[in-house]
């Protein structure tokens, strides 16, 4: 991603991507094209390097950014329009990082508002089209990142995954989306959607380009006190693990079945074999067809390179779109209580005292879907109900954790489909919002368990769809993750 080669200048990459931005307007990519201010950076960028100044890592390369992540650049909506009209005062941790290397943010991209979502169609602006069937959805709830790096207008985009949101729309448009360990990348200034499973991460068209923006991005942050201490860029301590959360692994390889490995893969040999864990309970009649002969053919090659295939049980996972759905809902609408029609964004100005004033501001700014969320919250989380969904949904949370423990003392990696179909039909499943939740009961048992993710293309299905599958690695495994996914290509 590197351009101060000098072969061609920042601006003509920044113009390229703005061009092609517009080429693609109907896809409804972006809610926001940044032309003056990328062009500038793009001019200065050019100066410097003609005058022999070093510049960063990403140096002229345009990207687009997710809109709920925090800049001065352009309003930041969250693609909703209680938030319209929202210039923010501060920057996002991760895209001051990005900047610092050099990087050219040339728009911001569309979500589903808050990002609840699993199509993009739940965005004030209206759907993404997705990159290979205008028919169909993006995924979501990144799906304008996810679309705009596939469609090729920018080298990578930023994502937030709390539930699926990168993983998924990367398997509906053939590209890679990293869900990192939680607590790698700063959240500060990205809006808050679940403050427990909210993850920041990218989308790819390489797991090399991938690796880079990981060591760039990753990190402690003062301003996140959720942040794990830099392991992407130091060996050792990925090596460690958490040492409240990943188990300690027997010492010798060997014996039985399921004997764990001695070292961990790609931690002391980058050729060493890995043991791969796939998991039983997923290959059922509910999971597409094609999706399932992708996940098979890429064992296939895993095994003609000598890794092991382990097949894994893991009953406990059944219970994650369920414990999601109550958890989540319960911790967004707390979120979701700052937008009072005062502080942020949209106000609706018809109102005659101030509770008239938050109520007519809150239902007119919000969309359907995250109405829905802020009453499934409230109601999880009020004295009658509270026992019977939260605390059940949290006590199952704790099951998944301990599953996905059990498995990691056994594999070095599990490799899933990221969703049970490929990009589905537009308008397929919006009036059916249990339908629409379905689409994630693969990619959020990650989240609630805190590890890393990794969606990988898989082909694609006799019409033309693209496939992906998930590789799923312990905490603090993601360095790892990303280098073992060259195994999959
Ligand atoms: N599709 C999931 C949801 O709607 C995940 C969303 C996300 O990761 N932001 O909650």
């Amino acid at each position: 991603m590197k351009i101060a080669n000098k072969k061609v200048t920042a601006e003509r990459l920044v113009r390229d991507a703005l061009e092609k931005a517009k080429h693609f307007e109907d896809y409804h990519i972006f809610t926001f094209l940044n032309e003056e201010g990328a062009l500038k950076k793009a001019r200065e960028i050019d100066k410097r390097i003609a005058r022999g100044e070093k510049v960063g890592r990403l140096a002229g390369v345009p990207y687009a950014l997710k809109d709920n992540f925090l800049s001065p650049e352009g309003e930041t909506t969250a693609s909703a329009h209680i938030l319209q009209g929202f210039n923010s005062p501060v920057t996002a941790t991760s895209v001051a990082k990005l900047e610092a290397e050099g990087a050219i943010m040339i728009g911001r991209t569309n979500l589903d508002a808050f990002a609840h979502g699993s199509s993009t169609e739940n965005s004030y602006f209206g759907p993404t089209l997705n990159s290979h069937d205008k028919q169909r959805v993006a995924g979501g709830s990144s799906g304008g990142s996810a679309v705009a790096v596939a469609l090729d207008i920018v080298e990578f985009a930023t994502g937030t995954d709390t539930g699926g949101s990168v993983r998924q729309p990367a398997s509906f448009n053939g590209i890679y989306g990293l869900k990192p360990t939680y607590g790698t990348i700063s959240r500060y200034g990205v809006v808050a959607m679940a403050s427990s499973t909210d993850c920041i991460g990218f989308f790819t068209k390489t797991p090399e380009d991938m690796d880079l923006l990981m060591s760039i991005a990753s990190g402690q942050d003062p301003k996140d006190m959720t942040t794990l201490p830099d392991y992407y860029n130091t060996e050792a301590s990925a090596e460690s693990g958490d040492s409240r959360l990943a188990p300690s692994r027997p010492s010798s390889r060997g014996s039985g079945a399921h004997s764990a490995p001695v070292v961990a893969y790609g931690l002391e040999s980058p050729n060493s074999c890995a043991r791969v864990g796939i998991i039983k309970d997923f290959d059922n009649d509910s999971v597409h067809p094609e999706i399932r002969k992708a996940l098979k053919n890429k064992v296939e090659l895993l095994k003609s390179k000598g890794h092991e295939i382990v097949e894994l049980e893991m009953p406990a996972l059944k219970y994650g779109l369920a414990a999601y759905y109550i958890l989540v809902p319960a911790e967004l609408c707390s979120n979701l209580s700052r937008h009072d029609g005062v502080r942020y964004g949209f106000r609706s100005e018809k109102s005659k005292d101030l509770d008239a004033l938050y109520e007519n501001t809150r239902n007119e700014g919000f969309m359907p879907e995250n109405k829905r969320r802020i009453m499934i919250g409230n109601f999880v989380l009020s004295s009658g109900f509270y026992d019977a969904y939260f605390l059940k949904a949290a006590k199952a949370r704790t099951l998944i954790v301990k599953e996905y423990e059990k498995a990691f003392s056994k594999v070095d990696f599990i490799l899933t489909p990221v969703s049970p179909n490929p990009a589905f039909k537009l308008g397929e499943k919006v009036d059916d919002p249990v339908a629409m939740y379905l689409e994630d009961v693969m990619s959020v048992s990650l989240n609630l368990a805190g590890v890393a993710g990794l969606a990988i293309p898989a082909g694609e299905t006799k019409e033309g769809l693209p496939l992906g599958l998930q590789l799923v690695g312990p905490r603090r495994s993601d360095k790892r993750l990303i280098e073992f996914s060259k195994e999959l290509i």
